[in-house]
């Protein structure tokens, strides 16, 4: 066996500032705070620094890694295959066999009408695909005026062009526009912020389901191509929805004509219990992006999968759809994704988060609950939210500035053990689907002394300096 390599961080850490810019983050504070923390290793929910600190993953990498690190089985398959045959196209009339065995594969864990896949590298670049074919779908109807997606506010679906003009989140549309057009979107079902006192949950469910029919009607029903949405927004904050949203949503798209879309690169994969989020809400998208879950991380992959109909469309009008990738299909990264539902199947990781590790994830959420600084824990699945409050009963935040507080609580958390993710104020959680109870406990632990060490800094007059 080799030795496990070993790393100069401090070195590491100067070349990162120098020559490294990381995604989705603030390039100054990179700087100022010396680099890059360096993870060198994982095994299982587990990894550790190049200084040798252990940590948690509670955030499953970037809510991807369902089968946890360090599984020798993926590294053997892509091996071979790289062996075999590392890469081939698919653009002309050519195929391998990881490829078309994964296509089938995603389609049986689909089921319905569902029975197409194209694929692609990245979440960002499903969303793209996705949104080519509802346009080009209705185009190769006869009706290219359905031009119009209907998304929501804060909703997440990647950082190309395309991705973010389909998202609905302001910080980036305040970076590097303009955007796609025809792109509308409308509020969240966001219970803890948006959900007015007099309403409850059937009533505020109804409500954020009309804002969708009411943003269809304005644009004008004949304009519109599809509806589009994440079954839970992740990158949002774990925003969930209120009972009978979806199906609400579903009635709408088919009361108009119009297409659903399901982005899934989160939801997928058995994230909330289910192979995927459309089937827990029990709900039949024409349309559906997923990745991340798809491989666990392990290379990159994604794929958008196509009802029948929509593809009988497209076929019907015999000519090449001129979209697609050099590395769609990816032999290499189609054989681990394999290998990866094939351990997902195997171990029974859907069915455990369903009803074994979601249920104890969401009770051992609720031991926080009575603590001073948090407003609502919520869950479904392995996906978890801690709402931070400055005063409890409220969902008020803490200082001129939203964010502050939970930056400050999920770095403490880091520097205990335990990595987690903050949006704005919300302190998220995507563990591994391997996750043990005794890690959840460990996870709540953590996240509770991270409260704690965090309040008097956050009480004093509203004022935190980090
Ligand atoms: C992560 C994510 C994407 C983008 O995926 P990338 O692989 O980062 O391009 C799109 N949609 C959702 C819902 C995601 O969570």
């Amino acid at each position: 066996m080799r030795s496990a390599p070993s790393y100069d961080n401090a070195d590491l850490r100067r070349l990162d500032v120098a020559h490294h810019l990381p995604p989705q983050q603030d390039w100054a504070l990179q700087e100022s705070s010396g680099g890059s923390r360096i993870i060198v290793r994982g095994e299982g929910s587990t990894i550790w620094d190049a200084e040798g600190n252990e940590i948690l993953d509670a955030m499953a990498g970037l809510w991807c890694t369902q089968i946890g690190y360090g599984r020798r089985e993926l590294a053997d398959i892509a091996h071979e295959q790289m062996v075999q045959l590392p890469f081939y196209n698919s653009f002309f009339r050519t195929a391998a066999p990881p490829t078309i065995a994964l296509a089938a594969r995603i389609a049986d864990l689909l089921g319905g009408s569902l029975s197409h896949v194209f694929f692609n590298n990245s979440g960002s670049e499903a969303v793209d695909t996705l949104v080519r074919t509802a346009r080009y779908y209705w185009q190769a109807k006869g009706e290219p005026q359905r031009s119009v997606i209907i998304g929501r506010k804060n909703g997440y679906h990647g950082s190309t062009i395309g991705g973010v003009s389909m998202g609905g989140m302001v910080s980036m549309h305040n970076q590097g526009g303009p955007w796609v057009p025809d792109h509308e979107h409308v509020m969240q079902p966001y219970s803890f912020e948006e959900q007015r006192e007099d309403e409850d949950e059937d009533a505020f469910s109804a409500r954020a389901a009309q804002a969708i029919e009411n943003k269809l009607i304005e644009v004008g029903p004949e304009r519109v191509a599809m509806i589009f949405g994440e079954p839970v927004q992740g990158a949002g904050g774990v925003i969930i929805p209120p009972r009978g949203y979806w199906k609400r949503v579903e009635e709408i798209a088919r009361k108009y004509g119009v297409l659903l879309g399901c982005d899934e690169v989160i939801c997928g994969y058995g994230r909330i219990g289910e192979w995927f989020g459309f089937q827990h809400f029990d709900i039949q998208p024409d349309l559906v992006s997923m990745a991340k879950g798809l491989s666990s991380g392990y290379l990159p992959i994604s794929a958008t999968a196509m009802a029948d109909h929509v593809v009988e469309t497209i076929r019907a009008a015999h000519a090449p759809f001129v979209h697609g990738y050099t590395y769609s299909g990816h032999p290499t990264a189609a054989a681990v994704a394999l290998a990866n539902i094939d351990i997902i199947e195997r171990e029974g990781l859907v069915m455990r988060t369903k009803s074994d590790t979601g249920p104890y994830l969401a009770q051992a959420l609720q031991t926080l609950s009575d603590h001073p600084l948090v407003g609502e824990v919520r869950s479904i699945g392995l996906l978890g939210a801690i709402e931070i409050t400055s005063e409890k009963g409220t969902s008020q935040r803490f200082g001129a500035k939203p964010g502050l507080a939970g930056a400050l609580i999920r770095d403490a958390c880091i520097e205990r053990g335990l990595m987690l993710r903050a949006v704005k104020d919300t302190l998220v959680m995507s563990p591994p689907l391997i996750i043990t109870h005794e890690e959840i406990d460990r996870i709540m632990l953590i996240a509770r002394d991270a409260l704690d060490a965090c309040e008097p800094a956050l009480r004093e007059a509203g004022v935190v300096s980090l």
